[in-house]
């Protein structure tokens, strides 16, 4: 075996078929968010960044830095082990008294990332629950994918969103046996939502757990940004909500929130929670402040969906195709790997816009796109540069219009 050739062919593959990935080389500066610096060709250009999960620039909130500052200087840098081997700083204990208060749930727990948190809970569930059936909604982030897979069990896939073929599933299972239906509210790549009453309403009668992923909609929907389960007003009929630190709440981790006895289970049999150094406690700090101050501030909300809409509008009316979508998420469908990065590195490259092209496989091949997030900070001035260097590209590019 020459190893170094396999996996040159392999990369040399990704390049021909338009999805080899770069990174781009970025500097945020905190205070000036969505700005930021780009490090290519050895120079520094300024751009404005039109992708990011920082949903609502709290990556950069004073406070939150603030609260960072303050948990360094008195428990210093690491948290020193495992949650068990004297990992357990205080910060965590108070930011899962938070969660579970966000979620109204008895409990919650910590993991380093939302993907640990997704594949942790899933593939422990699946794996010890007896005979367990897994029903998972086919458009489910990988995290979700990798746990249900690793937890062994049986499972199925039904059609995204499909309400009658999940209860057409779940029909056909006895009441009795163990089932877990995993699914999300918010769905990042198209930007739909899911129907989580009529989702529930089956897992209520078919004696089903309920999992449900909030990562894109925790901190920027609810009353209090819960997530779409709070605004729908079933958050209490979710059995296992799953959230993430890294996205509006603007650090990093995931947790779930659930019942004292399931996060119990978790906790004393999940591999990836046990086994890990936890979270740096300013981690744990910063997300606990960014979850304080947004559950009181509807006032973001509202501009975060206001800035979503106008932007969608400004660029229907500039004939750009927005695919539809009911969020904060503005998908333009492109439908081609190559064009779709040529059309990214030309916005970054003449326009300092950077919006990065999402291809196969975290879409379907022929749905290729540019996916932008939109945010509270996001100017009119810079969603107008936006729109005019979008209008260029097309141009330039012969790429598709609205009809
Ligand atoms: C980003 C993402 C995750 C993983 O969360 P991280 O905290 O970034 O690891 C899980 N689920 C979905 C749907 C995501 O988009």
């Amino acid at each position: 075996m020459q190893y170094d050739k396999f996996f040159a062919e392999n990369l040399g593959g990704l390049r021909a078929e338009g999805r080899y990935r770069e990174f781009a080389d970025l500097e945020r500066n905190a205070g000036s968010f969505p700005n930021a610096v780009r490090y290519a060709n050895g120079r520094r250009q300024d751009i404005t960044v039109w992708c990011s999960n920082d949903y609502l620039g709290f990556g950069q909130h004073p406070s939150v830095l603030e609260a960072m500052h303050e948990a360094i200087n008195r428990c210093g840098a690491g948290a020193g082990g495992t949650r068990n081997i004297s990992g357990t700083n205080h910060y965590h204990v108070l930011l899962e008294e938070e969660l579970a208060d966000l979620h109204a749930k008895e409990a919650s727990l910590l993991f380093t990332s939302g993907y640990v948190a997704n594949w942790t809970t899933l593939s422990t569930l699946a794996s010890c629950l007896p005979n367990c059936l897994v029903i998972s909604d086919a458009l489910n982030h990988n995290s979700m994918i990798e746990g249900i897979r690793h937890g062994r069990s049986e499972k199925t896939v039904f059609r995204h969103n499909d309400v009658a073929h999940l209860k057409e599933i779940l029909s056909n299972q006895d009441l009795d046996r163990p089932k877990i239906v995993a699914f999300e509210s918010v769905y990042s790549m198209d930007g739909d939502i899911s129907p989580i009453a009529d989702i529930l309403d089956l897992c209520e009668r078919h004696n089903a757990l309920s999992y449900l992923d909030e990562v894109h909609a925790v901190g920027m929907y609810g009353e209090r940004g819960g997530g779409v389960a709070e605004r729908e007003g079933v958050m209490d009929r979710v059995d296992i909500i799953q959230g993430t630190l890294g996205k509006a709440f603007g650090v990093m981790g995931g947790y779930i929130a659930s019942s004292d006895n399931l996060i119990d289970f978790i906790r004393s049999n999940g591999n990836g929670f046990i086994f890990t150094t936890s979270l740096p406690p300013a981690l744990a700090a910063g997300a606990r402040a960014a979850i304080k101050i947004l559950k009181e501030r509807n006032d973001i909300r509202n501009r975060h969906q206001e800035r979503a809409f106008t932007l969608k509008k400004g660029l229907l009316d500039a004939g750009i195709e927005v695919m539809a979508s009911d969020c904060h998420i503005v998908p333009v469908l492109v439908g081609d790997a190559r064009l779709c990065k040529i059309a990214s590195d030309e916005l970054l490259d003449r326009h300092n816009v950077y919006v990065q092209p999402i291809n196969f496989p975290t879409v379907p091949k022929g749905t290729e796109r540019l996916r932008i997030t939109p945010t509270p900070l996001h100017t009119d001035e810079a969603m107008d540069h936006l729109i005019s260097a979008f209008q260029d590209v097309w141009v330039r590019l012969n790429l598709r219009k609205a009809a």
